[in-house]
């Protein structure tokens, strides 16, 4: 099998291995890692209808993670998707109204995340050990409300690992920050900031690249990484379920093994959807990848215009984990389609970061022809809710709704039939409120009470990962501003 090593996009820095990479998460330069060459899927496309989740996930995974032993790998993958999920298949599909809905949150915290944060503490203790690594890991991350307590649920007690966890203190949904709040685990530290999604992921970064910051913790016993989807062990277990959806509708007689699917993917930091287009790379058969935004669309302006401008105007929405105005991944994008050219990649991030913008060339542009993009705002997400639900019964969260939308749009205004494959991000139940609104009915109760009026609604029980909040102790209140978060950091870790 090909070696398959990793290098920054933003420097020709000696590439270095997957596991290297998973421990480091962002590159010292503040470059995302990417994979040197993209590997081909190694076996025909029917033959992944054979097998289980936990099966496809090992032979997709083991294409980029090639310094991890067989035995390693086959660890981490059955330690991740063996329990914690409440559905046998990991990833089963729905059918409603002409569209296939893949839903990825039946993990431990009901949010997609779980697919690849309940592999990714895996990932990096076997990466730490392979590389005779005694320095304890800390997690670092910012989110815009799943990431944060998938990433808890993940690390929580995981030996040789801390994590802190910085989330938009009133950008995330009830059930979301309650989730968070309540997290169990010494090792577990969660803040919350009065910035926006960005100001938490700008001040990570900050902190991440900051030399002094690291000697201070390596002085301590300590290095950072990420959780983010910056870290290719998030991307990498992402890309799994695209070729487990593929290879589901080919088992079911639903398309013939060659046929095209589209995906519709609700966007905002632009990982599933990074992941999507790695699978197609590998030889997945695609038709369109169609990113679907909220209102804040600054990724459809970027697709429709080749601007990325994230000097607009931000809109809290009822998708806050889709709020966002700079979605990191796109960056390894901009590198693929640059040609690999991490100089190129280098200025634009660049432009990115003192202008707020960047454009980029004919060349480029002409290379994103497997992406398709739409957008809609809060109006339109509760009638895709309410649509579904009147006609199949079945209930979708304010995330999938938005790729709902995108997808009816899209096919009406393209004709297309292809196939399509809706990523279903969320369970209703995170966000119970806006749901039931969405659906016409009184939201005049706690959260708890709204989720027992949606499980009788939507006639599924409510999900454990909401249940066990009922009585949950508040252990986590810290608020800071993104200028001190760095200070929380020290503080936490007994540096300070
Ligand atoms: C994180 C998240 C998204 C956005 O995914 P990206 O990989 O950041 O584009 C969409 N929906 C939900 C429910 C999420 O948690």
């Amino acid at each position: 099998m090909k070696n398959i090593l990793y290098r920054s996009t933003r420097s020709s820095e000696a590439p270095i291995t997957s596991s290297a990479a998973i421990l480091r998460g962002l590159s010292g330069d503040g470059g995302l890692y990417v994979p040197c060459s993209i590997p081909v899927l190694d076996h025909p496309v029917k033959d992944y209808a054979e097998m289980d989740y936990r099966t496809v996930a090992y032979e997709v995974m083991k294409l980029f993670l090639t310094d991890y032993t067989e035995e390693e790998l086959r660890y981490c993958v059955d330690g991740a998707y063996s329990t914690g999920f409440d559905s046998e298949e990991i990833a089963p599909m729905a059918e409603a109204m002409g569209n296939y809905y893949l839903e990825l949150f039946h993990g431990r915290t009901i949010a997609f995340k779980d697919m690849a944060l309940s592999i990714l503490p895996y990932l990096m203790t076997t990466a730490a050990k392979k590389n005779g690594d005694s320095l304890e890991t800390v997690i670092l991350t910012a989110t815009s409300g799943d990431t944060g307590k998938a990433a808890l649920a993940g690390f929580a007690g995981v030996p040789g690992t801390r994590i802190v966890v910085f989330f938009p203190n009133e950008g995330v949904s009830a059930i979301q920050k309650r989730q968070m709040v309540t997290q169990e685990g010494s090792n577990t530290c969660v803040i919350g900031i009065t910035g926006n999604f960005d100001d938490a992921q700008t001040g990570v970064k900050r902190i991440f690249t900051d030399p002094e910051m690291r000697s201070r913790l390596e002085k301590g016993g300590f290095r950072f990484s990420s959780a983010n989807s910056i870290n290719i062990g998030r991307l990498v277990p992402q890309i799994a379920y695209y070729v487990f959806a593929y290879s589901r509708l080919v088992r079911e007689e639903r398309i013939n093994a060659g046929d095209p699917v589209n995906f519709t993917v609700p966007t905002g930091n632009f990982g599933n959807i990074l992941a999507a287009y790695y699978a197609a790379r590998m030889g997945l058969p695609v038709g369109k990848l169609i990113c679907a935004s909220n209102r804040n669309k600054v990724l459809f302006d970027f697709f429709r215009t080749g601007v990325y401008d994230r000097n607009r105007e931000f809109y809290l929405t009822g998708s806050p984990s889709m709020d966002i105005l700079v979605s990191s991944n796109l960056e390894r994008l901009i590198y693929h389609i640059s040609g690999e050219d991490c100089d190129k990649t280098a200025d634009l991030m660049h432009s990115l970061s003192s202008e707020g913008k960047y454009v980029i060339d004919d060349g480029m542009r002409s290379r994103l022809d497997l992406f398709a993009s739409g957008y809609a705002d809060d109006g339109e997400a509760m009638s895709a809710i309410r649509d579904l639900y009147e006609n199949t019964g079945y209930v979708i969260d304010p995330h999938t709704a938005v790729a709902s939308f995108v997808a009816g749009q899209y096919r009406g205004e393209t004709g297309d039939l292809t196939p399509n494959i809706i990523v279903s991000t969320a369970s209703p139940f995170k966000f119970g409120s806006t749901v039931l609104k969405a659906l016409g009915k009184p939201v005049d109760a706690d959260d708890m009470e709204l989720a027992d009026r949606l499980s009788v609604l939507a006639n599924v029980p409510v999900p454990y990962a909401v249940e066990s909040l009922r009585h949950a102790e508040v252990r986590h209140t810290t608020v800071c501003s993104s200028s001190g978060m760095a200070d929380e950091v020290l503080r936490f870790l007994g540096l300070q």
